[in-house]
């Protein structure tokens, strides 16, 4: 019996009822698990189960006994303007706890409507959620924290969009799911006591190691602001775009999470968009630093009254926080670009040298990943660096002179390299060539991605067959939210 591996302890309840509303998941006419994640429930599980017996759960028709469903109540600044907003369409079934004793979300994404739907139907689209699994697990084994996929089921209903759609139900394993906006709304629609009850459950959940300090919310500001630049540098790392970065896909808990309209970027330019509805390009690739740090102030706005009880001061203390930002980031941003060229212990100059190879990127129009990949294989085999690279010809000159210099040479540059450098994302032209196949309920390409980006640092023949872009195809590339 699957309930039996099912631990739940629902904690998220004992917040005030402000902050949730009990709600099952809409029934739905015919389950059918399409994907299950065997590795991910062994993890959370510690068990292997088969996926149709769950299908039932997973598509929120039945609930187990032990657990009472929610979906949270939350706001958020979307494209810079407040909002109510909520879980309109996913429901937490509940609080698993791991046999290791880790406490995991499980979300149904798409399992009908909720007291926060708003106009919206509260369901999800086939396509829209195998993406979410790709690009989810992708990360996931890029190294990079994120919210995981256990398995995706179809719901038997037709779901209307720019067309029909088979409809579907992601299940969202993630350590939790407060989020900036969570804070928002606690700020700007509940009680001081609200906030403040929030702000302990968080701390409790995410950050134990703080329930004694003299100033939690500052402190708490301070490890989320952390959390958050090292998460985006991660995202620069491998050339990922969220696409959506309001403040309530913003998790207090530093995990990737909610992918609509993300994307990973191909030809290196900082202001790469494909979100059909950033036509400002808030959301672009290099604008995601400043916006991450946009979404901390919004943060911090809502914890002043629990900063201090003088106004005064606790603006002081938020700015003092807030001022640490952008040398924190830069520093960390350039040590991780010194870490993709192989430099071990950088010294004054070596920021020239990440600046100009990227300049010339910019300039030649060079596919990120490949470049880094092509830089390893140069100095690794000694051939004489690809035509791809001719492009960076002077750069390359002096770098591969500062890496002779440097302690361990070239293999000890080529080891980190490898570390950083994903040889393989998946790339737009072939993920949406993927979807339209499971469309079709063809899965060869898809279930080909899955098993690639689960090794994205490892090099196999197979990867040089899905790492080109065709000409122009990112040109008229375009993501979509909330399908
Ligand atoms: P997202 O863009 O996924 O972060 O969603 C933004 C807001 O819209 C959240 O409050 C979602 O719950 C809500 N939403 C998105 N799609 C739907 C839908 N199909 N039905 C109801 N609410 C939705
Ligand atoms: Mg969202």
């Amino acid at each position: 019996m699957v309930d039996k591996i099912l631990n739940f302890d629902n904690t998220y309840l004992t917040l005030p009822q402000v902050f949730y509303s009990n709600v099952n998941p809409s029934v739905v006419p015919n389950p059918e698990v399409v994907l299950f994640n065997e590795e991910l429930g062994q993890d959370i599980f510690g068990h292997t189960t088969n996926p149709q017996e769950w299908s039932q759960l997973l598509s929120g028709n039945r609930v187990p006994e032990n657990t009472t469903p929610f979906a949270q109540a939350y706001a958020g600044h979307q494209f810079g303007h407040f909002t109510m907003l909520g879980d309109g369409r996913a429901i937490v079934i509940g609080e698993h706890v791991s046999p290791l004793g880790k406490r995991y979300d499980m979300q149904l994404k798409g399992c009908g409507i909720t007291p926060y739907s708003r106009r919206g139907d509260g369901k999800a689209t086939l396509g829209a959620m195998l993406r979410e699994y790709l690009m989810s697990e992708s990360m996931f084994y890029l190294g990079i924290p994120t919210s995981r996929s256990l398995a995706v089921t179809k719901t038997g209903e037709k779901v209307y969009r720019d067309r029909t759609h088979d409809g579907a139900v992601l299940t969202r394993i993630m350590s939790g799911h407060i989020r900036v906006g969570t804070f928002e709304y606690a700020h700007y629609y509940g009680s001081p006591n609200d906030l403040e009850s929030l702000l302990n459950y968080t701390i409790k959940r995410h950050f134990p190691s703080l329930l004694h300090s003299n100033n939690p919310a500052a402190e708490m500001l301070e490890y989320v602001m952390n959390r958050q630049i090292d998460l985006i540098i991660n995202w620069m790392r491998v050339g990922f775009i969220h696409g959506v970065m309001n403040t309530d896909n913003t998790s207090i808990s530093g995990e990737t999470f909610d992918y609509g309209p993300c994307s990973f970027m191909n030809t290196y330019d900082l202001n790469t968009v494909f979100s059909s509805i950033d036509t400002g390009g808030r959301y672009a690739f290099g604008n995601q630093p400043t916006i991450i740090k946009w979404n901390i102030v919004k943060l911090a706005e809502t914890l002043l009254p629990l900063l201090n009880p003088s106004q005064n001061r606790a603006i002081e203390i938020a700015r003092e926080i807030i001022d640490k930002f952008d040398n924190l980031f830069m520093e960390r941003w350039y040590a991780m670009m010194f870490s993709k060229i192989g430099l071990i212990k950088p010294a004054t100059g070596d920021r020239d040298l990440v600046d100009q190879l990227l300049l010339a990127m910019k300039s030649f129009e060079l596919d990120y990943t490949n470049t880094f990949t092509s830089l390893k294989r140069g100095i690794t085999t000694k051939e004489s660096p690809s035509q791809q690279l001719d492009p960076l010809n002077p750069w390359l000159t002096n770098w591969t002179r500062r890496l002779e210099e440097s302690e361990g040479g070239f293999l000890a540059a080529a080891a980190l390299m490898g570390k950083t450098n994903p040889l393989f994302i998946p790339r737009n032209y072939f993920v949406e060539k993927a979807l339209a196949g499971a469309d079709e309920n063809n899965y060869t390409l898809f279930n080909q991605l899955l098993s690639l980006v689960k090794q994205p640092y490892s090099s196999s023949n197979e990867i040089e067959k899905y790492s080109y872009v065709p000409n122009n195809y990112d040109h008229n590339y375009k993501t979509y939210c909330g399908t």
